[in-house]
């Protein structure tokens, strides 16, 4: 039988690139946006196209209802929840001095708290079936820090510290959680770097590039689903720049 994974923001970016590569592994795929319903929809049709069974749940992960909603939605359409991919994240460049509270409000409860609630709405699933994998999406920022992404920074150094925590107290339930580390990627969160800063950033990068959403996409699934006795880790996904 197939299995099953439900990715938050999943209709555009490192999230749609991983809904693609689940669907080519024969996974049954659900994901969630936000903003981007015709993104959301035209990935429907393409997957479906392709033999895919997919669903696209409209949920903001700042409102956990909305979030335990949508696990919900998938358990009982695909009859359980074999992987929970925690992708949805916004980016905030600004100086510590310019970050306003509403600002830290927001980055806190999209990145940190969504993954919070994505987290514990799948542990409850996914204890009861005693089987599951989740993967957290943090990034090079939260090992290392950013200057002038001081909030960003700290919410995916938080997500770190939530996925080992996790890892420790669903291993018993035979649960995995792990998460990947980015480096830069190219997808619309990096819009707004022009060409020279690009190039600066493949510079500093070992590999002499920057990364793409499919090669994120297939570190994700070999945490997901391939990496058996694996957990609690963060697997760097960044050419070497950390
Ligand atoms: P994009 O900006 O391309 O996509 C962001 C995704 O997050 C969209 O699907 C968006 O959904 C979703 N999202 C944002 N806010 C919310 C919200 N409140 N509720 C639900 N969904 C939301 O970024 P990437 O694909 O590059 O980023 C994906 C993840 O990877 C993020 O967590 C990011 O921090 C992380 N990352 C990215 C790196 C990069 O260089 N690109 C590097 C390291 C980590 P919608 O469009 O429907 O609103």
């Amino acid at each position: 039988m197939s299995k099953s994974v439900l990715i938050t923001g999943g209709a555009r970016g490192i999230g749609a690139a991983t809904a693609i590569y689940f669907a080519r592994k024969g996974y049954k795929v659900a994901i969630t946006y936000n903003k981007s319903i015709y993104g959301a929809k035209a990935l429907k049709e393409t997957m479906e196209l392709n033999g895919c069974e997919f669903y696209a749940i409209a949920c903001d992960v700042k409102n956990p209802l909305q979030v335990e909603s949508a696990v919900k939605q998938t358990v009982s359409a695909f009859g359980g929840l074999d992987v929970m991919v925690n992708n949805a994240g916004i980016s905030l460049q600004k100086l510590i001095t310019d970050t306003t509270d509403e600002d830290w409000q927001n980055i806190i409860s999209t990145n940190l708290s969504g993954v919070f609630y994505g987290c514990r709405a799948a542990a409850k699933a996914m204890v009861a079936q005693k089987s599951g994998s989740i993967v957290n999406i943090s990034s090079i920022w939260g090992i290392s820090g950013a200057s002038m992404e001081v909030a960003y920074s700290a919410t995916k150094a938080g997500i770190i510290g939530l996925t080992k925590a996790l890892a420790k107290e669903l291993g018993p339930s035979g649960i995995r959680v792990n998460c990947v580390a980015p480096g830069v990627i190219d997808t619309e969160m990096n819009a707004n770097l022009d060409i020279s800063a690009f190039a600066a950033l493949a510079d500093d990068t070992p590999l002499g590039r920057i990364g793409t959403a499919d090669e994120v996409a297939s570190a994700i699934y070999y945490l997901a689903d391939d990496a058996s006795f694996i957990t609690g880790q963060v697997l760097g996904t960044d050419g070497g720049i950390i």
